[in-house]
């Protein structure tokens, strides 16, 4: 008897335990009977799905559907639980107020001694938010958070499924490739803000005009790509790029300022130009290089010739990296000369690449290499501090009121070595600073106002002079210019060229004298080259020619004998 009583309250105290674990487990619970019909639920089940017990005992499971899923589904759910024993998966199920929710779900099927179902019991969990968290992750991991465009991941991926389903049906592919040209100057003149809502706003122009079935993508800053699958002929990538360049070459207003841009677009074709992503994605972006190179607003197709080009600016970046060491660099010199006076004011320091079996290499050619692998700034540094000592002997020569001008890349004012280089060279070769002018390019002065206002007044205060090069070419704002402490503005040959025969430009280098002289800057006009556009210069108030007309860049040697010469020069200039 005590043994039976014993027995009885273990039994009692286990039913006790089980039923305590059933109420209070976290997740939900619901047993049936072989038929589906339930028995029983518990709390959880009434948490997740708003059902009380008495509001579904009796029925099947089957309220919970929220139909999602098909009949397949349930079948095949019902299959493995019968045949296994157990089922375990996700489901979408429906809760009583109607909404959808995710539930982690297991269903094992109970067996009497016979082997027959005698319960089902279902065992879920909420999943919902992870399920959202999840699928958060994924648009962020896979879309561009600014114009909710795909991103690079998403957009190689998709790549990489066009390339293979058009290998297998033999279809055409064209890749795209697309840069905004002027993006980085409103960027940084009219400030992000202004630079986002135009990649937004392009970002849906470009959707737009593309609607019905390419991929648009945003791979970097201001870099797009445009997927063409299964197109007939490349000239279908024509009409496309066409119609972009047109869509975005409409004016954006934004935030109250008209900003216009341009695209330079390369385009790829498979299976022609490439057999796989990692190729054609290259060649795309290689022609988009050239399509930039030739001055933007334009589209290049891909082809072997820009390959080879672009495989000897990397053979030339290797060369240009032992050029300094073997010495191969030369300096030209090319006067100035003042139109009042007739004398020469100073001369500026080009340089040359003169290699041992190739022969001379016009720096049109290689500067650019240089700066896009920044060895620039060790070439100019190289060409300061030869500029400068030559200038320092010819000053003990007796022509001391000789300035050099020297040109300097854009990089220089990211450097924050620069000032104490600058500085360094001259005490160094002895020149005075107020002997060294420093030329930068008009189109890097805009690029980032802010620091290259910081980095010239840094430069002005050790007593070097600042000329801006190539005017004309670039972005100027007038605002800008007066935050910036230059002496001194060179205008473009290219205005210059045609100064006697074009009134456009004619009228471009007038404003531009008076725009010079109204910030208290010398003007100097490059290329002149006859004795007419002399004579137009001089009679509108430019203060320097440099040019063909006096003399072409010449080597040291030579640029003495001019020198020397000095009476004639007086003589042709001022006549
Ligand atoms: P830039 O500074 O605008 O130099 C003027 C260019 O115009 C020089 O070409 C010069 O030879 C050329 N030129 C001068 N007068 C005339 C003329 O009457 N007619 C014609 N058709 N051309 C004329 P160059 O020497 O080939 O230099 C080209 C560019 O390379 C320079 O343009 C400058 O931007 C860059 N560069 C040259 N040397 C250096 C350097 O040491 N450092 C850096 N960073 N850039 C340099
Ligand atoms: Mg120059
Ligand atoms: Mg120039």
């Amino acid at each position: 008897i005590l043994r039976d009583i014993t027995g009885k309250k273990m039994a009692e105290e286990r039913l006790r335990l089980t039923s305590k674990v059933f109420e209070n487990t976290v997740e939900s619970i619901i047993i049936t009977d072989a038929k589906q019909k339930i028995l029983q639920v518990n709390e959880a089940f009434t948490r997740i799905t708003g059902y009380r017990p008495e509001e579904v005992t009796g029925k099947t499971p089957d309220i919970l559907r929220s139909g999602w899923h098909d009949e397949k589904f349930y079948k095949e759910m019902w299959n493995s639980v019968n045949q296994k024993g157990m089922w375990q998966g996700e489901v979408w199920d429906r809760r009583k107020n109607g909404e959808v929710f995710a539930g982690q779900l297991t269903i094992s099927a109970i067996k009497d001694e016979k082997g027959s179902v005698r319960n089902y019991v279902g065992l879920f969990y909420d999943i919902t938010e992870k399920k959202r968290t999840e699928e958060r992750i994924q648009h962020l991991a896979y879309y561009d958070a600014l114009t909710n465009l795909p991103n690079r991941s998403l957009f190689y991926d998709r790549l990489g499924h066009t390339l293979a389903s058009s290998q297998r049906y033999r279809r055409l592919v064209a890749l795209m490739f697309l840069d905004l040209d002027n993006f980085k100057i409103i960027n940084d003149t009219l400030g992000h803000h202004v630079g986002d809502m135009l990649l937004k706003a392009c970002a849906g122009r470009l959707t737009e005009c593309l609607r019905k079935d390419p991929t648009v993508a945003r791979v970097g800053g201001d870099e797009f790509t445009v997927i063409l699958a299964n197109i007939k002929d490349p000239r279908d990538a024509v009409v496309v790029s066409e119609r972009i360049n047109g869509v975005l070459s409409k004016p954006f207003t934004l935030d109250g300022h008209e900003v216009f841009v341009t695209s330079s677009i390369g385009i790829s074709l498979y299976p022609d130009d490439a057999d796989n992503v990692q190729t054609l994605v290259m060649n795309a972006d290689t022609a988009m290089y050239h399509a930039k190179g030739q001055g933007g607003n334009r589209y290049q197709f891909f082809s072997k010739a820009l390959n080879v080009k672009a495989r000897e600016r990397l053979r030339m970046g290797t060369l240009l990296r032992h050029a300094l060491e073997k010495d191969e660099f030369l300096l030209y010199y090319q006067p100035e000369v003042d139109l009042k006076t007739g004398l020469i004011t100073g001369h500026e320091a080009l340089v040359r690449w003169q290699q041992p079996g190739v022969g001379l290499t016009p720096p049109a050619e290689f500067i650019p290499v240089a700066e896009e692998t920044g060895l620039i700034v060790e070439i100019d540094e190289w060409v300061l501090r030869r500029a400068c000592t030559q200038t320092r002997a010819w000053h003990e020569d007796g022509y001391d009121t000789l300035r050099v001008a020297v040109n300097f890349s854009g990089l220089h004012l990211r450097d924050e070595k620069t000032v104490e280089m600058v500085s360094g060279v001259l005490k160094e070769t002895g020149l005075d600073a107020g002997y060294l002018e420093l030329e930068i390019t008009e189109g890097v002065l805009m690029e980032n106002v802010e620091m290259t206002v910081k980095m010239l007044n840094k430069l002005k205060s050790i007593g070097v002079r600042l000329s801006v090069d190539d005017f004309g070419t670039g972005y100027s704002s007038l605002n800008y210019l007066k935050r910036f402490p230059i002496d001194k503005i060179k205008i473009d040959q290219s205005f210059v060229r045609d100064i006697t025969t074009d009134s456009d430009d004619a009228a471009i280098v007038k404003t531009i004298i008076t725009l010079a002289h109204s910030l208290n800057c010398k003007v100097i006009a490059e290329g002149v080259e006859t004795e007419e556009e002399l004579e137009f210069l001089r009679s509108n108030g430019c203060d320097e020619v440099q040019g063909y007309y006096f003399s072409r860049p010449l080597p040291p040697e030579e640029f003495e004998k001019f020198l020397k010469e000095g009476k004639k020069i007086r003589r042709k200039s001022i006549a």
